[in-house]
């Protein structure tokens, strides 16, 4: 089932995810309609607090990317197998330099700013059979993984832009959660005004 996807100014997104336990309730239909509201609005990732939940968990597709020739062939074959789910995750240690990438976000339909982040994340996280990984993450597949840790801790994108793109884009911002835009999929806006 497609989920409507919360807008950027719900508190939902401002919440610091809960750890879930195995058996936090239809969570295998939850996850699985969480891949295809991300699939049906082209997104290569989707966390709970997006649809509605503050808890610790997110899916990633990073597969469209492995489609970029300006990538190294090593990067492309990784990426073309990054699907994943991550429960619980925690990042144990972000290093190596920053470097900046135009992000978008389904919460923030039709922004991209540039963001900097840290090439490579140590991180630990249960899959969906809550099975425990702990993984070495580093390009595009590690900026997806900090996108969408930073939805599980009440973080988005745009808190990572400078003040003054942040000024130029605030209208932007108001107008998503006013529900003022035409997305290309399901959302649902704190601000819409019902009559
Ligand atoms: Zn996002």
């Amino acid at each position: 089932m497609i989920l409507p996807i919360v807008a950027y100014g719900d508190p939902v997104l401002r919440k610091v995810g809960v750890d879930i336990s195995e058996d936090y309730p239809n969570l295998e239909q939850l996850i699985s309609d969480m891949k295809e509201t991300m699939y049906n609005a082209s997104g290569v990732g989707l966390a709970a607090p997006q649809i509605g939940k503050a808890i610790r968990l997110f899916v990633i597709d990073a597969t469209p990317f492995a489609e970029d020739e300006e990538l190294s062939q090593e990067e492309r074959d990784y990426l073309s197998n990054f699907k994943k789910v991550f429960i619980n995750a925690k990042i144990l240690k972000e290093e190596g330099d920053e470097w900046p990438f135009s992000e978008g976000c389904l919460s923030i339909p039709k922004i991209n700013e540039d963001v900097f982040r840290q090439e490579t994340v140590t991180i630990e996280y249960l899959d969906e059979n809550f099975k425990k990984h702990t993984e070495v993450i580093d390009g595009l597949a590690a900026r997806i993984i900090q996108h969408e840790y930073d939805h599980i801790e009440g973080i988005l994108f745009t808190d990572k832009i400078s003040s003054l793109k942040k000024r130029l884009i605030k209208k932007k911002l108001e107008n998503i959660s006013n529900g003022k835009i035409q997305p290309d999929y399901r959302m649902r806006f704190p601000n819409l005004k019902r009559r």
